[in-house]
């Protein structure tokens, strides 16, 4: 395995969003103002009753809910280095956006992790596969193929912790290189450019992202100009699949040789995809 990149640069600071406005305690406390048996009745239940335990539980999940927006927007607006460096500064960092994200995701009527699981168990478990931005490796643990995973931080010994633009694999010795939701940082054309390294020749690349980041009505990509610019990387588009509510699926193959040099590739502005406020 080759060593990772030298991490450097000033320390962060992460900002927990304890400036947002907490409406539901106005709400409570001007109840409380109005109706003073409620407050009596509140106090004889103890130092922690029901409700102000669970009222506790959704201030959590509001603070938690804003630090993950935070965190998102940051991975979505710096390079691959600097969000290593940021969660190499602050692990915790990973698991509250983590933890945010699979909140998301279980707003979402299909997840496309799910869609490329499958697609994995219809062809041959013989594909050696690389997971790029794996985050809790649902795709290893579901298929019986080999998967490299990648991510920038992990508490899972399986999963390998790196920058993806960036992996320790050898050149052309992967069949299968996928991209799910993980097309993140800023610089997320040297993340393809990554796995066009170490894709064997025919090998598959699937890409799956967020369906906004392609509406061009609302500032995304055109999705034309995004599948020009991995043809000209060195592959062949051999399916999309706008079908889904929430993504978009693309499918590559690595073309056999490179038969011009990669020129100067003009790839499209991804915009980042925030989540809104629920
Ligand atoms: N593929 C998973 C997780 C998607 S979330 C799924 O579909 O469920 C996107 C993941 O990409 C995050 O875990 C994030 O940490 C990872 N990621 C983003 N940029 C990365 C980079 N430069 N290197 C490694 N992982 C990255």
């Amino acid at each position: 395995m080759e060593s990772s990149k030298k991490r450097k640069g000033a320390k962060r600071r992460h900002h927990t969003a304890s400036n947002e406005k907490p409406k539901a305690e106005r709400v409570n406390e001007n109840k409380e103002e109005q109706n003073p048996k409620a407050s009596k009745r509140r106090k004889s239940q103890g130092p922690v009753s029901n409700s102000s335990s669970s009222f506790l539980d959704k201030m959590k999940a509001k603070l938690s809910g804003g630090h993950f927006r935070m965190l998102n927007e940051k991975l979505y607006t710096c390079t691959g280095e600097e969000a290593l460096e940021y969660f190499n500064d602050d692990p915790t960092l990973f698991d509250t956006y983590h933890a945010g994200y699979q909140e998301q995701m279980s707003h979402w009527p299909e997840l496309p992790v799910n869609i490329i699981i499958k697609w994995l168990k219809d062809h041959s478990p013989s594909l050696v596969v690389a997971d790029f931005g794996c985050g809790d490796a649902r795709l290893a643990k579901s298929v019986k193929n080999k998967v490299f995973s990648f991510d920038l931080i992990s508490n899972d010994p399986s999963v390998i912790s790196c920058d993806m633009a960036n992996t320790p694999l050898c050149s052309s010795s992967v069949d299968v290189a996928v991209f799910c939701l993980s097309l993140m940082g800023t610089n997320f054309p040297s993340y393809l450019n990554e796995a066009h390294r170490i894709l064997k020749p025919r090998g598959w690349l699937l890409i799956a992202e967020v369906k906004s980041r392609f509406d061009s009505n609302t500032g995304g990509a055109d999705p034309k100009k995004f599948t020009k610019a991995v043809c000209d990387l060195g592959f062949t588009s051999v399916a999309k699949d706008f079908s889904n509510k929430m993504f978009i699926l693309f499918y590559f193959k690595k073309k056999e040789e490179q038969i011009s040099k990669k020129k100067d590739i003009d790839w499209p502005e991804l915009k980042p995809c925030l989540y809104k406020r629920r």
